[in-house]
């Protein structure tokens, strides 16, 4: 788990001036990341695509873009504001899954590439853009991820082609005259140990063979951070050695030696550079277990419900002095028993009005937030390079809840 990268005092500060919750994300953590991943196969032909669902605050983009990297797209209000961002057409990889022909128009009028999900979606692909550049995602039948709701290859899920489809594959691709310039897969969210992973790649340099002159073949994302403190960070030396070999073994006779690796990080990116900042609003006892009450309900943060994840939680207090430890249960403010971000912590006492750090929030965060409740999406601020503090994100107004009601 890294470090709050803000002092108490900063905190307090954030919370005046802007209110909680708070989404707060720290430029110079996000860019040692995207360095990182840029940087992990220093000798190999390697781009890394930002898979963009899992924080597409248009700063935060920017921020991304400028560290030379491109960016996946999960539909088209992903695209657009990924161009909004300034990521141009190219840099653009539309990923979709059991999509509409317009949302594939979308992509094609943009001249973006579309990697489909299924035979009867590159048969739709076909039908509206014969003769076009296309990838397909496959499935290499491992998966791996953090809880089955991620797990997204493997043969229980709804993800990719199958491997021995790859005939009807080539007949569609000749049926339509389509160019199949790469193929892709992302077997799950969230691994710290590269075995699985490894095993991912290998099965889908085998499909790989079998298409000629592939431009690029995509490993897909699930990188994983550390969210408890005793959790070692992913190895990134041993897993960029472990790459670099199976491609070297790949290239040995591939057709195309110039072929280009892809790879597609979202949570490793942005999950430690934020973190979610709430206050302590009640303290009560309820038959034996002590709930710290605040305003972080499962609208701000789904993970714990959705997951059961696990989120370390800091305490920030107003009077500087950190008592004893004592088991507590932190919950929010929305009108659902499932709503606790944190369920038996030992943390030191905790009164109202104390602040409480979410950390680690920066990947499906503020991306999953809702208006359940007809709760306000909270604000976003970024702590910029040169230490300033800069709104990236208004919270939302209740003008923002009606929007679209007619009467
Ligand atoms: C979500 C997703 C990713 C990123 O997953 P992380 O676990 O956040 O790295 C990559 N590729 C595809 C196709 C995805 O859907």
């Amino acid at each position: 788990m890294g470090d709050i990268f803000i002092s108490d005092e900063r905190i307090f500060e954030l919370v005046e001036k802007y209110g909680t919750p708070l989404y707060v994300y720290d430029e110079d953590t996000l860019r040692i990341r995207c360095k990182e991943m840029r940087n992990l196969l220093p000798n190999k032909n390697l781009r890394v695509n930002y898979s963009a669902k899992a924080n597409s605050n248009l700063e935060l983009l920017k921020i991304v873009m400028s560290e030379d990297i491109d960016v996946d797209a999960m539909s088209p209000g992903e695209i657009y504001i990924q161009q909004k961002a300034g990521f141009t057409n190219e840099r653009i990889f539309y990923i979709g899954n059991n999509v509409w022909a317009d949302e594939i128009m979308y992509a094609v009028e943009r001249g973006i590439l579309v990697s489909v999900d299924s035979l009867s979606q590159l048969e739709l692909f076909g039908k509206i853009n014969r003769g076009g550049q296309v990838a397909v995602r496959f499935n290499p039948g491992v998966g791996a991820g953090h809880h089955e709701k991620v797990v997204t290859a493997g043969k229980k899920t709804k993800f990719g082609v199958q491997k021995n489809f790859v005939g009807q594959v080539k007949e569609l691709i000749k049926e339509y005259d389509l160019k199949l310039i790469g193929i892709n897969q992302h077997i799950g969210s969230l691994f710290l140990d590269e075995d699985q992973y490894i095993v991912g790649v290998r099965m889908l340099l085998e499909i790989a063979k079998e298409f000629k002159g592939l431009k690029f073949i995509d490993m897909g994302g699930g990188f994983g951070v550390p969210y408890k403190k005793d959790e070692n960070r992913l190895d990134l030396a041993k897993l960029s050695e472990k790459l670099d070999a199976e491609f070297a073994n790949f290239l040995k006779d591939y057709d195309n030696e110039g072929v280009m690796f892809k790879i597609e990080p979202g949570r490793y990116i942005v999950a430690e550079s934020g973190i979610l900042l709430g206050e302590v609003c009640s303290v009560k006892y309820n038959y034996g277990v002590k709930y710290i009450g605040t305003d972080l309900g499962f609208n701000v943060l789904a993970r714990p419900i959705l997951y059961d994840s696990y989120h370390e939680v800091q305490v920030v207090k107003r009077s500087g002095n950190y008592g004893e430890n004592e088991e507590v249960t932190i919950v929010g403010n929305i009108c659902e028993s499932g709503d606790i971000i944190a369920k038996d912590r030992i943390l030191p006492e905790i009164i109202e009005r104390d602040v409480l750090a979410v950390m680690n929030s920066g990947a499906y965060g503020f991306a999953m937030c809702s208006n359940y409740n007809c709760r306000l999406r909270p604000a976003e601020v970024l702590i910029c390079h040169n230490g300033e503090d800069k709104l990236i994100r208004k919270r939302d107004t209740f003008e923002d809840i009606e929007r679209n009601f007619i009467c």
